[in-house]
């Protein structure tokens, strides 16, 4: 059996970024790698995932999860095996790829734990399956390998284990507990009157008007209806109409993200932005505008019980250990489909793999998604490697 050092496996992943859902040589880097372990993955699983069975007699069952897709984000670290892959984003365009989001770090600490539990499997008996999931970055990997009969393909899980790099510390893990990552979704709106002549607009009913005026109302949902301690957030990300000054057009459409960290504020949430667009629309005198939801990420609860079961593994096993908020942020993510999936209870953490000298500068941390986003991967590696391993045997028999 000969493989590749984890680095070297670290720098190919990081150098050929690939995005959501189009992870074929990402995968195919892994799967590689996991044949040379000895195991026998099975590959397509929702797509571009690939799935591994490590089977070690009688025992528990643990999945352990990582992220495969990078970003249509131009790197801009200057790091030796910088990413210059280009790829075609989904709106059609040719754009530069990076992992700025460490999915390369979760990957190869996900197949570092894996060459470790093989190595030592005479002192642990059970099952750990290795969920190699596409297409975070666009929330949908996690769904898509389930609707893939993912939870029937492989022994079901007594619980789900995965870990995200953080804007910390090298070395710096954060176990949360409940809530730690909010939901999200993506709201496509289009207001819809009736074009004419700039210099008649009463023969119109201008949907410029309408959409302006619903993107400064959309702003009062977070200050005025939202519960002052839940959080929220609504974001306008893009708005798009017209072609001339003295076309007033037919249609204007907007892009709305987003978050909320319970279901009750999303459902809030979800309520007063489709209350708004309907209403300013009719103040305008418009169509009932067309709003399309592509439903993102749930709330995402780690499972108390086993949080703190993971927190006593990591003791004395990671340089340093929080036991961390019950909720951590606004960002979302999907691994939550995985475990609700499988009715199984959900550990995510959190493992820090920035350079500790950038805070003692006080410069600015660069962060996940951050053209400059550059972990110490040497240093990071064997941290997170070592937090699969000691979190599974937690569970292992
Ligand atoms: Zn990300
Ligand atoms: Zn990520």
């Amino acid at each position: 059996m000969t493989t590749l050092p984890l680095f070297d496996i670290y720098r190919d992943l990081h150098a050929h970024p690939e995005l959501a859902f189009a992870e074929h040589r990402t995968a195919g880097v892994v799967a590689d790698h996991l044949r040379s372990l000895g195991l026998e993955p099975t590959t397509g699983v929702g797509g571009t995932g690939v799935v591994a069975v490590l089977e070690n007699a009688a025992g528990p069952v643990v999945w352990l999860r990582a992220d495969m897709d990078g970003l249509p984000v131009e790197e801009r670290t200057g790091l030796a095996y910088a990413s210059v892959h280009t790829a075609v984003d989904e709106d059609g365009s040719e754009t530069r790829t990076m992992h700025a989001c460490g999915h390369d770090l979760h990957m190869t600490w996900l197949l570092g734990a894996l060459e470790r539990l093989i190595a030592t499997r005479d002192s642990w008996a059970g099952t750990v399956v290795a969920v190699f999931q596409p297409a975070e970055e666009v929330i949908g990997g996690a769904r898509a390998m389930v609707d893939d009969d993912l939870v029937d393909r492989v022994p079901r899980p007594d619980v789900v284990l995965g870990q995200h790099t953080a804007p910390e510390p090298v070395g710096r893990v954060t176990v949360g507990s409940g809530p730690v990552m909010a939901a999200s979704d993506r709201f496509t709106i289009t207001f819809r009157g009736r074009g004419g002549h700039g210099s008649a607009p009463q023969t119109t009913r201008d949907p410029v008007v309408a959409a302006a005026s619903a993107v400064v109302r959309l702003q009062s949902v977070v200050a005025r209806e939202v519960g002052p301690r839940q959080a929220a957030v609504v974001t306008v990300g893009s708005i798009h109409g017209g072609t001339r000054a003295n076309i007033i057009p037919d249609e204007v459409t907007i892009e709305v993200s987003t978050r909320a960290q319970t279901d009750d504020t999303r459902h809030q949430v979800e309520q007063a932005v489709r209350r708004i667009v309907a209403a300013e629309s009719a103040a305008g005198g418009l169509d009932e505008p067309l709003v399309r939801v592509r439903p993102g990420a749930n709330v995402l609860v780690n499972d108390a019980d086993a949080a703190g079961r993971v927190l006593a593994a990591l003791e004395g096993v990671v340089p340093s250990l929080v036991a961390g908020d019950s909720v951590l942020g606004m960002a979302s993510e999907d691994v939550g489909d995985l475990a609700t999936a499988a009715e199984a209870p959900i550990v995510y953490w959190f493992t820090g793999t920035t350079d500790p000298a950038l805070f003692a500068d006080g410069a600015e941390v660069p962060t996940n998604h951050s053209p400059f986003f550059a972990p110490l991967a040497e240093a990071s590696i064997p941290v997170g490697v070592d937090a699969f391993v000691a979190a599974t045997r937690a569970w292992l028999a």
